[in-house]
């Protein structure tokens, strides 16, 4: 009988042109590994899709030939930490591998902390969404940073995906007007029927501006920036005094050379128009206010009163150009591939 092997995806070849290719990933084979003291061995079920995992490959913080990093959620299959056993669920950094180790020196980004995972409290694929990292960086950049106070205008973009059609409907409720900008019609649709955005206008439109403007007749006091780019530059004018903007993210520009820094660039703007800008950085958040996050999104969640879209592949085998995807619009809501059967479902 052949000995089980480990299946998984690394960089082949230097991230140099803009975006994605389709020899840039390469699936090899290797032993499956042990775990050592304080170690345990996981199966890999959901990996998450994120837009600065391209950001982590073009400035070289990935190792060429290990696994491509992502968060994921996986099935522990022998342990050596105590409280952990076998079948438990975990949140961990496996990446796009069928398997790895966490604990003791196992190497991760340090605010990814790997924790037990309690499935009568939500859905799995969650811990990699609305109710992890992706769910904190919406409340974070919504709730603490831009505070929107009842009848103000709040502008999202990338309003479908996953941070923000959470970060919008954080705005709806503490009262907000808000006002989302995405790509195709059905997205548009989605996050007025289904999200309860009062508006949402297309970027893909070249009316764009005066579709925002038109959506937005009491100007703009709170924008969540998920793009850059046209998108910021619709919104710019419509600013009022004191208005507020935090810089989730700019994948518009996740193409563009390392060295090249349209985040600053986009904050002077802002700011010469008397707006106060603040830069998110979800790692900041997750000592200190991670449990309260929980404590608040996991009620919302339950109740309904905030909705979330998965757009869930299936097999190891689609990374690559699921990912290459989700850099272009492709996706339509929270990326995530399921490498393994989810027991719980
Ligand atoms: P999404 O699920 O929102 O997917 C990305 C979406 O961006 C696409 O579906 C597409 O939506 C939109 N998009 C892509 N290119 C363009 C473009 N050129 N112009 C306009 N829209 C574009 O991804 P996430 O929710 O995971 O991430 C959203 C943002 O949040 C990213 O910028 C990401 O880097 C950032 N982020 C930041 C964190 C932090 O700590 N600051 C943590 C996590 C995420 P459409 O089809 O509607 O155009």
């Amino acid at each position: 009988m052949s000995e089980a092997m480990n299946r998984y995806w690394t960089l082949a070849a230097d991230p140099v042109p803009a975006w994605p290719q389709p020899d840039t990933f390469e699936l090899r084979t290797g032993p499956i590994p042990t775990p050592g003291p304080g170690q345990a061995l996981t199966r890999t079920i959901y990996v998450s899709l994120d837009p600065y995992q391209w950001g982590y490959k073009r400035r070289g913080v990935e190792a060429k030939g290990a696994p491509c990093h992502a968060r994921t959620v996986s099935r522990v299959v022998e342990s050596r930490i105590p409280g952990l056993a076998p079948g438990d669920f975990v949140f961990n950094t496996n990446g796009w591998s069928e398997y790895g180790l966490m604990g003791e020196g196992v190497p991760r980004p340090g605010y990814m902390v790997p924790r037990k995972l309690d499935p009568a409290k939500g859905k799995l694929s969650h811990a990699v969404g609305v109710l992890g990292m992706l769910g904190l960086t919406a409340y974070a950049g919504m709730i603490l940073q831009g505070d929107p106070k009842p009848g103000e205008t709040v502008v999202v973009s990338a309003a479908s995906g996953g941070v923000g059609q959470i970060a919008g409907q954080l705005a709806r409720l503490k009262g907000a007007r808000v006002v989302g900008i995405a790509g195709k019609p059905e997205k548009c649709a989605f996050v007025t029927d289904t999200l309860g955005f009062d508006a949402c206008v297309s970027h893909l439109d070249p009316t764009l501006p005066a579709d925002l403007a038109a959506a937005c007749p009491d100007g703009v006091d709170v924008y969540f920036e998920n793009v850059g780019g046209a998108v910021f530059q619709a919104v710019l004018p419509l600013f009022n005094p004191g208005a507020r903007m935090t810089i989730c993210g700019l994948i518009a520009h996740y193409g563009d050379a390392p060295e090249a820094n349209a985040g600053a660039q986009e904050k002077a703007a802002a700011e010469a128009r008397g707006v106060h800008v603040q830069n998110l950085f979800v790692g900041d958040y997750v000592e200190g206010h991670h449990d309260t996050f929980l404590a608040d999104m996991g009620p919302w969640v339950a109740e309904g009163k905030v909705r979330y879209l998965e757009d869930i592949r299936e097999g190891l085998e689609t990374l690559p150009a699921a990912f290459a995807e989700m850099l272009k619009g492709g996706n339509f809501g929270k990326m995530l591939v399921r490498i393994a059967d989810d027991p719980t479902l």
